[in-house]
């Protein structure tokens, strides 16, 4: 890892939203907080293996430029986002977060655990 690309990684907040299933429906990005990837803890909300997890999860995707800028998927909260709205860069879609568990078609906003709503 070359020093732009730490400085790059050092920005994300690891709240781990990007790290649940979700699906965008309409306007809203809703994520499945039963359902994670199996390196991501759900009580301290970070991944365990952050360092490596691209070479040790070959689902995991690198949050580029390009997907700070045009992923509708990640949230307003994401330090990457934020990153792109400061340059006047983030051109996806606003999209409002909504939390589900276990069947999608099931959510909940009140679900969401405290760390997250705060975010
Ligand atoms: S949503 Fe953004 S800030 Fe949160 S873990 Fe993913 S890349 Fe990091």
């Amino acid at each position: 890892m070359n020093r732009s690309s730490s400085n790059w990684e050092k920005k994300c907040f690891q709240c781990g939203l990007c790290c649940h299933e979700k699906v965008i429906v309409g306007k809203d990005v809703i994520y499945n907080l039963d359902a994670y990837c199996e390196y991501y803890d759900p009580k301290t909300h970070q991944c365990t293996i952050y360092l490596e997890r691209l070479e040790r999860n070959a689902r995991c995707r690198r949050v580029t430029r390009f997907k700070a800028m045009f992923a509708s998927y990640l949230p307003d909260t994401c330090a990457y986002v934020q990153w792109a709205r400061l340059h006047h860069i983030r051109f996806a879609p606003r999209r409002h977060i909504r939390y589900a568990r276990g069947n999608l078609g099931a959510s909940d906003d009140a679900d969401a655990p405290a760390s997250l709503n705060s975010l």
